[in-house]
């Protein structure tokens, strides 16, 4: 077969699958509302929670990097890619999750990739939750240790796991999402923390959807719990209206991953001048209370009126309204009709999630004001 042939056959199946996506480009920055073909759109789609994406003081602080450190850090960072503005930005990530250090990466995918990667090799054990992140399940495959998969926040079968085969391996690590990106479920870290212990196993949580939302000024939800994970990952291009992404724990293991993962030891540093608006961001982000408190009022009006149309809407901890339609078909005919209606909501589908458990993922931000909230349920139908 022709090599274009090839590709056209796979492209083919994922249209008959229904599986097929598109890009959408927006004309306006990030924020509340969305323009798209001219049209102006209620913003329901984007993980920038608290609207810190367009922030005037983030904008300032990034064109302030810009002019004092210059745009393209120009190697990877243990080359000659390394700033004052990178250390800084370590510091402040290290303090903002309480942890004795913190590594930059260029983003979440690369961070986790790397961490999970750089911190076990084939005598090892990860034990990795069901729904964890992508970027997580890669790392565990790319490391080369045994990979178990437990059931979604069940701690007896992560238990029972250990029990068996903790023993046959040089170290385990348990990975988790903190909060869940498509369920809004929230990890039982505590108790994941107990059994970690119990097992001489590591813990990593990834904070991508908690930091800046959960906890104590938005420190996350291990922060929540009051444990301390042998590794944390933090996600900027979130909550926090950047991009980019650390890992943060003891000297040690940040000092072992900094050496070892190959998406950092590869790979050119982050742009200074977003290096240099991290600490504002880390600031803008702990003083946000009232953010949140908007969002969470946005979220809840959100579900209370989608559960009121009848459809099933299962909110969890944070912003992310998981509305559950099972089929590809039910998910984006939703999106469809939302989108005539003036509202961009996406479908949630395979690979993202389980087959059989399409979605649309309904996340409002921050500076959804209430009006925006009505006229938004305004354009979902009853639910079918
Ligand atoms: C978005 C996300 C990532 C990846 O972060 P990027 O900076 O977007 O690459 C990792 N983990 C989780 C849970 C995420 O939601």
């Amino acid at each position: 077969m022709r090599f274009d042939d090839h590709t056209r056959a796979r492209l083919d199946e994922l249209h008959a699958n229904r599986l097929h996506r598109t890009l959408l480009t927006l004309e306006s920055p990030p924020g509340p509302l969305a323009t798209v073909g001219g049209r102006t759109f209620i913003q329901l789609a984007s993980n920038d929670y608290l609207a810190h994406a367009s922030h005037p003081d983030l904008i300032q602080a990034v064109a302030d990097g810009a002019a004092r450190w210059g745009v393209g850090a120009g190697a990877a960072r243990l080359v000659t890619g390394h700033t004052g503005a990178h250390a800084d930005a370590e510091r402040a990530l290290a303090s903002l999750v309480g942890a004795e250090a913190a590594l930059l990466f260029s983003t979440g995918y690369a961070a986790n990739v790397g961490a999970i990667q750089s911190l076990l090799g084939p005598e090892d054990l990860v034990l990795s939750d069901a729904l964890n992140h992508a970027s997580l399940i890669d790392g565990c495959r790319l490391s080369g240790a045994k990979v178990l998969v437990y059931p979604h926040r069940d701690v007896e079968a992560a238990s029972r796991l250990l029990a068996e085969h903790r023993a046959r391996y040089r170290a385990a690590l348990l990975v988790t999402d903190s909060v869940f990106s498509m369920d809004a479920t929230a990890a039982p870290l505590a108790a994941l923390r107990a059994l970690t212990d119990a097992f001489d196993t590591g813990l990593m949580v990834d904070e991508a959807h908690a930091l800046g939302i959960v906890g104590p000024a938005g420190r996350g939800l291990s922060a929540d719990a009051g444990i301390v994970p042998d590794v944390l990952t933090g996600m900027l291009g979130k909550s926090l209206g950047l991009m980019g992404a650390f890992a943060a724990g003891r000297a040690s293991t940040v000092d072992l991953i900094l050496n070892r993962a190959r998406s950092f030891v590869f790979s050119t540093g982050l742009s200074p001048a977003l290096a240099a608006a991290i600490p504002a961001a880390v600031s803008l982000a702990l003083a946000a209370d009232e953010r949140r408190t908007a969002l969470a009022i946005a979220t809840r009006t959100l579900a209370d009126g989608l559960a009121a149309k009848g459809y099933d809407v299962r909110p969890g901890t944070g912003p992310i309204l998981p509305v559950w339609l099972g089929t590809p078909d039910r998910a984006l005919a939703l999106a469809a009709t939302l989108w005539d209606g003036g509202v961009l909501a996406r479908a949630i589908r395979p690979p993202t999630v389980p087959p059989g458990t399409a979605r649309l993922r309904v996340v409002p931000c921050a500076l959804t004001s209430p009006s925006l909230v009505t006229q938004a349920l305004a354009a979902f139908p009853p639910a079918p």
